[in-house]
């Protein structure tokens, strides 16, 4: 009877003791958890926006008997977004994807309330947030309420990036929630019935089935590859009179596709599309979307070219949403594009707020700040000049106090960083700056310095960062001074936020994928995509979703994808 209730291990015991025999004694077995326990009003109260990856981990780590802790999120699910692309296309199933958030409230012992509601503005002089729910239960029909927190979490994600452009929000779908890739199913569906009908031209048929993708990141191009295995797996089959009109094509702006990755991957993926027949339009921008046609400038000439579509999915990154862009003005940060937070991920210009995932970024202005710092640290013989050589030692060891330098550097190597400082031919060690030459030539790699990348496993990690330094906040109120190597420097209590790059993947299609695993290896083909799909079904947040991902895998496998318009 508890068996839905009980934990994922005591489920494997239960099915293990069945599928044996031996159930019975096991079957009353249950950890449910007290559905209401009673909150102390003496808790601190922690208010968490957002319910993705970010919110999500933090609420599964934070040690909730010590804070009293209110969550609020438009979406009462946290969502694995990796496999989004896979639901546009039924591979999988939207609800084996989402994971309810009361089910992960209901995994903790202490008290989580979950309000189902958007939060409208943050007020960090007051410590409160103003919501607004989706339902109209109050009785005198207000939907608005206000929060009050001593600590806020914000990890509202980001929306999708239009750069402006006349008509794409008319006109275009975006890949971004549950919805979106439900409603991008139906369409690709809705193109195939549409152009069966009888009675139209052949140009017509042509133009329904003309799938555009603007975007050659990550996104776009995966959804571009589970389109293409849709179509000439399974709808050429229900399809064959229509499977020669069809057209998919990817527009980026950019020279090549997956351009955040390696040139390996990039060059296989280009190859892969263009064995598959995918028209890759590269070095074209959008300019205009109406409801029949897409415009396009060609950005080497200039010159204008216009595209019939069928459907077209937008996906050219993330801009940020309008709730943080007031709060920005309020707090003086206004002349950003996005929230600005420290190394602590505490928002720079207000109390007691932190911001995670893709709503912020950890900027590095302090390693700015401290140029003259850096400068004296690292000429140690006060000669007031700089060679490429004293910079190259002293950045090697200036990752233990910046580690968004270490993140850097990572991606860069020191010998990069010294060659933008230096230029190549200053390497050798004889080139000398002066502080002013320095100050410059560091504001200018911080100009083109990319810091850390948003994506899952970032807010993930920062999630999981941030509840363990809630978790140690009152022991680390006893010992202000902190950790013995923070304490060299005397800047916090805490250690600074480190992310850890643990790969990345590109599945590709026709069961090929691409990836980039720690340590810089680069790994192609279909043994990749095998790895994919361990890696996904183990990073599932619970053993329900992997279950369902796995079975939708084997049930496309042996049933093929289904083509319901439903
Ligand atoms: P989100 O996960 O977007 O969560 C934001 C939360 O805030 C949501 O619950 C939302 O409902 C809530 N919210 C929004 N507005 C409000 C409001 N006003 N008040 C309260 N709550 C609000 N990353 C990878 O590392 N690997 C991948 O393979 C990968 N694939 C991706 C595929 C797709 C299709 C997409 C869209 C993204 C992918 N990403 C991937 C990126 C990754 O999903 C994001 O970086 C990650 O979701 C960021 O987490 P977050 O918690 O900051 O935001």
């Amino acid at each position: 009877r508890n068996f839905r209730h009980s934990s994922p291990y005591s489920k494997f015991l239960v099915l293990l003791a069945v599928s044996t025999g031996g159930g019975i004694g096991l079957v009353a077995y249950s950890d449910a958890k007290s559905d209401h326990p009673s909150s102390d009003t003496k808790k601190k109260k922690v208010v968490v926006l957002g319910t993705g990856w970010a919110g999500t981990s933090f609420l599964k780590d934070v040690d909730c008997t010590k804070y009293d802790v209110q969550v609020v999120s438009p979406r009462n699910y946290f969502m694995f977004t990796p496999l989004l692309p896979s639901v546009t296309c039924g591979s999988v199933e939207a609800r084996s994807i989402v994971e309810p958030v009361r089910r992960i409230i209901n995994k903790k012992n202490g008290d989580i309330k979950f309000w189902e509601a958007e939060c409208l503005k943050i007020d960090p002089k007051n410590k409160k947030v103003h919501c607004r729910s989706n339902h109209s239960v109050h009785v005198d029909g207000k939907k608005e309420f206000s929060v009050e927190y001593d600590y806020l979490i914000v990890a509202i994600g980001a929306r999708a990036n239009t750069f402006n452009t006349p008509g794409v929000t008319e006109h275009c779908h975006f890949l971004k929630e549950v919805d979106d890739a439900q409603r991008i199913r139906r369409s690709v569906m809705d193109c195939f019935e549409r152009a069966n009908l009888p009675d139209l031209s052949y140009e017509e048929r042509k133009n329904k089935l003309n799938f555009v993708i603007v975007g050659g990141g990550p996104t776009g191009v995966e959804f571009a590859a589970e389109l293409h295995d849709l179509i000439n797996e399974d709808l050429v089959r229900l399809y064959p009179a229509l499977h020669d009109l069809v057209k998919i094509s990817v527009i980026e702006a950019g020279d090549h596709i997956l351009s955040m990755f390696d040139k390996r991957i990039s060059s296989f993926a280009e190859e892969k599309f263009h064995r598959d027949g995918i028209d890759l339009k590269t070095g074209y921008m959008v300019v205009n979307v109406s409801d029949k046609e897409i415009t396009m400038k060609e950005m080497q000439n200039g010159k204008v070219h216009s595209l019939p579509y069928g459907m077209i999915v937008w996906s050219t990154g993330i801009a940020t949403r309008p709730i943080i862009l007031d709060l920005m003005k309020e707090i003086g940060q206004a002349n950003r594009r996005v929230l600005a937070t420290d190394e602590w991920l505490r928002v720079e210009g207000c109390e007691n707020v932190f911001a995670l995932g893709d709503c912020a970024t950890i900027q590095q202005r302090k390693v700015m700040e401290d140029i003259t710092a850096i400068f004296n640290i690292a000429d140690k013989d006060n000669s007031g000049t700089l060679t490429a050589d004293k910079v190259k030692k002293f950045l090697e060891g200036i990752c233990e106090r910046y580690p968004q330098m270490e993140i850097y550097m990572k991606h860069k190597q020191v010998s990069d960083l010294v060659d933008l400082l230096y230029g190549p031919n200053g390497k050798s060690g004889t080139k000398e700056l002066s502080i002013e030459d320095f100050k410059a030539a560091l504001t200018e790699v911080d100009s083109k310095t990319k810091f850390l990348p948003a994506t899952a496993q970032v807010a993930a990690q920062q999630g999981t960062y941030l509840a363990k330094c809630f978790n140690k906040m009152e022991e680390r109120e006893h010992d202000p001074e902190g950790p013995p190597r923070i304490r060299a420097t005397g800047r916090h209590r805490f250690h600074p936020f480190r992310y850890r790059h643990l790969g990345q993947f590109a599945p590709l299609g026709g069961e090929q994928a691409a990836a980039e695993l720690p340590g810089d290896w680069i790994s192609i083909g279909q043994s990749t995509q095998w790895l994919w799909y361990s890696v996904y079904a183990s990073k599932q947040v619970s053993w329900r979703n992997r279950m369902l991902v796995i079975s939708d895998w084997m049930r496309r496998f042996i049933f093929g994808r289904d083509s319901s318009r439903i």
